[in-house]
């Protein structure tokens, strides 16, 4: 074939450049955090492009909706480098023809083409985690769990045991063993469970994330499916490889069963996913699958100075498992990382709005600079703190606009139009009338699926007082949604008819109804760019905006600027000038709920290390003193925090100490052992008392 245009490989070092020209053969680029790997793998995807590869043929698998974007906005920036003949005419075109997404995205798009063929219905519909959960809820409240069972696993644990199953093919005896030993007990249950919520989906046309990758993992092992599949694309890319799941592994087993131009992208020390059943073994099995990859190792890293290397370093070489790597860094020195001491954590919001001001004075943009945090609830005080001063900010991660109540609510509706048979949805609209509760909604739902889905079945129903202003309307908008296909109603006309309805409910059933209604004209705004009602619901499913910010930006304003406020976990993969990690206690990283486990708190350590390579120039670590605790057994307190285990030690060493606030640091970092001997000396006092 042709070859590489030199523009493209005249950034990149030796070892890039070997990984972006490969041909052939399957690929793994195993590698430290900022060494240039995904840069890489853009790079390689244009290259292939440039080589005469046909773009809807290259299939990019990331692990968010805005990796995905970012990585095919870089190739085609790497296109308009090329102005050589052996460049696509239009850059633009050839960055979009390529097929990018999670897993999930693209096989919610794959079945939709072939869905029929497997026997599902045309208008299935994907379910959410959330969503899945209330399934999950509403399922065993029906069965009759046994009563000697009073503490029944909550919803939550149920549907993660159960996605645990299907992601890692281990069956539930030897999950529940080896992971939830607490719930062995409940096997039986959850078994019933597990097979009753399995039948409620196949009753109602509805599939959550885990389905959508098991039907395509089934597909291609299909005689006649399988052939077809693997012939649709003749590259398959996949970034962050370290968190994907032993499920999806399969999949691309099956895709490039030789591994012929299969390239995969990772770094061990960042895999962070293992509580959803991602597997580091994915990576160390890749070259025992594909006997005849090539590795390509990347030592260099362009993102962080020296001292933050450094740290970073330290912090991993703790870790029990690991593959070795040192990082380098191209850029040498620089600062050091900073370990700021609050005494509580207004301090340390107040001091990080401080600094964060005082960096833009320096030059530095509010969109380069980052505060991470381990839990989405430790930003509060943060986020009240950033108000009040005016300093714009954007949050990742926790709550999703689409995970609202309101705008589920409004969701709902068109769900229940694609999909009449999902009683998830029926139920959720039907109790948004004054004067429906679970009950006349269970029921209401039973009677539309006894009349075989057809919402004739509630003419007859004689509403109660409270409900009767409503229903006329209520039945009318759904008979029009239903019929919203021969109506020629645009996904924005469908959007405003919920809209103008649920405005009249809103105040029964939501506090704040006027910023939610906000919300809902944004929703509004946004599904106008769907072109149908099922992509629509697909795509909010799947790849979610995450916040309105996100949706009122349409497109992108490229001189907004704003902070970063984000969780660690959807840090991944990004870097900024500037990074706040908050809240460096043990309790939070690592977090309390990993204690139980050597292997829970590797991955918090990992974490911990995915936080600190975040940062090119600047880092602060920052440790409140005293945290108010609302702890199990324990009266509401103010509590001390000890520094995390993984930046104490040695590795306290690479810092620079300074307090937040006016008031001096202790002589040494408050610890509660001193405050242990303060509490029996009290104790002794008294009792000499007595005596
Ligand atoms: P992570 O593990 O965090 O995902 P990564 O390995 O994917 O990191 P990139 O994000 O691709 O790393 O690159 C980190 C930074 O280094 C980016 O700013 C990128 O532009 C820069 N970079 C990568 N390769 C080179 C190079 N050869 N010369 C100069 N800069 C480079
Ligand atoms: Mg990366």
């Amino acid at each position: 074939g042709a070859t590489t245009p030199p523009n493209l490989l005249s950034d990149l070092n030796e070892d890039q450049r070997i990984a972006v020209t490969h041909e052939g053969g399957p690929l793994l680029i195993v590698a430290g955090a900022g060494t240039g790997k995904t840069t890489t793998l853009t790079h390689r995807v244009a290259a292939l492009i440039a080589r005469g590869a046909d773009p809807r043929r290259i299939l990019l698998l990331t692990f968010t909706r805005r990796a995905a974007a970012e990585m095919l906005q870089r190739v085609e920036a790497s296109l308009r480098k090329i102005d050589t003949p052996s460049g696509p005419s239009d850059p633009r075109m050839a960055a979009r023809g390529v097929v990018g997404g999670t897993f999930h995205a693209v096989s919610a798009r794959l079945l939709r083409q072939f869905g029929s063929g497997v026997g599902l219905p045309p208008d299935f519909t994907v379910v959410d985690r959330a969503d899945a959960e209330d399934i999950v809820n509403a399922v065993r409240g029906e069965l009759e769990l046994p009563q000697k069972m009073p503490k029944f696993p909550k919803k939550a644990t149920c549907t993660a045991v159960y996605s645990r199953i299907v992601n890692t093919g281990v069956g539930l005896t030897e999950t529940l063993e080896n992971d939830y030993p607490h719930l062995i007990d409940f096997s039986d249950g959850l078994r019933d469970l597990f097979r009753s919520y399995r039948e409620r989906k196949r009753a109602e046309a509805v599939l959550d994330y885990d389905d959508l990758l098991l039907y395509w993992d089934q597909l291609l092992a299909d005689e006649r499916a399988g052939p077809m599949l693997r012939k649709q694309f003749d590259h398959v890319l996949v970034d962050e490889y370290q968190d994907t799941n032993p499920l999806q592994a399969s999949i691309l087993r099956q895709l490039r069963p030789d591994g012929d131009g299969l390239t995969v992208v990772g770094d061990d020390a960042q895999a962070i996913y293992g509580f959803r059943g991602a597997t580091v073994r994915n990576i160390l099995d890749f070259t025992d699958t594909f006997g005849d990859a090539t590795i390509v190792p990347l030592e260099l890293n362009y993102r962080s100075r020296q001292p933050i290397l450094d740290l970073a370093n330290d912090v991993i070489g703790g870790a029990t498992e690991r593959l070795e790597k040192n990082l380098r860094a191209s850029r040498p020195d620089g600062p050091r990382p900073m370990l700021v001491r609050a005494q509580d954590e207004a301090e340390q919001a107040s001091f990080i709005a401080d600094e964060v001001l005082a960096l833009t004075e320096q030059g530095f943009e509010l969109r380069g600079q980052a505060v991470l945090f381990r839990s989405s609830y430790h930003s509060a005080p943060l986020e009240i703190e950033l108000n009040r001063r005016g300093i714009p900010f954007h949050k990742y991660g926790g709550i999703k606009f689409i995970e609202t109540a309101h705008v589920k609510d409004l969701v709902a509706f068109l769900r229940l139009a694609e999909n009449p048979r999902d009683s998830l949805s029926a139920r959720r609209v039907l109790t948004l009338l004054p004067g429906i509760g679970e009950k006349s909604a269970a029921r209401l739902a039973d009677r539309l699926r006894e009349a075989d889905h057809d919402f004739a079945a509630w003419d007859d129903f004689n509403p109660p007082a409270a409900t009767k202003e409503f229903w006329p309307g209520f039945v009318k908008l759904l008979r029009q949604l239903l019929g919203a296909d021969d109506a020629w109603m645009s996904v924005e006309e469908q959007v405003r008819a919920v809209r103008l309805f649920y405005d009249g409910l809103i105040e029964f059933v939501h506090d704040h109804a006027a910023t939610r209604r906000k919300d809902l004209e944004q929703l509004e705004v946004l599904s106008a760019r769907s072109s149908d009602r099922r992509s629509f619901l697909t795509e909010m499913t799947l790849d979610p905006p995450t916040s309105t910010r996100e949706l009122a930006s349409r497109p992108p304003e490229e001189d907004e600027d704003f902070l970063t406020l984000s969780t660690i976990h959807s840090a991944k993969g990004l870097e900024f000038d500037a990074v706040f990690v908050m809240n460096c206690y043990d309790g939070a990283i690592p977090s309390d709920m990993s204690l139980e486990s050597d292997e829970k708190i590797d991955e918090e350590r990992r974490l911990c290390y995915v936080a600190l390579t975040r940062a090119r120039t600047h880092l602060y670590c920052c440790h409140p003193l005293r945290q108010y605790t609302k702890r199990r057994g324990l009266s509401d307190a103010y509590g001390f925090t000890p520094l995390s285990r993984f930046l104490s030690g040695d590795v306290q060493s690479r810092f620079n100490e300074r307090s937040a606030g006016g008031e001096p640091l202790p002589e040494k970092p408050l610890s509660t052992e001193p405050l242990a001997n303060v509490r029996s000396a009290v104790d002794q006092r008294l009792d000499s008392m007595w005596d």
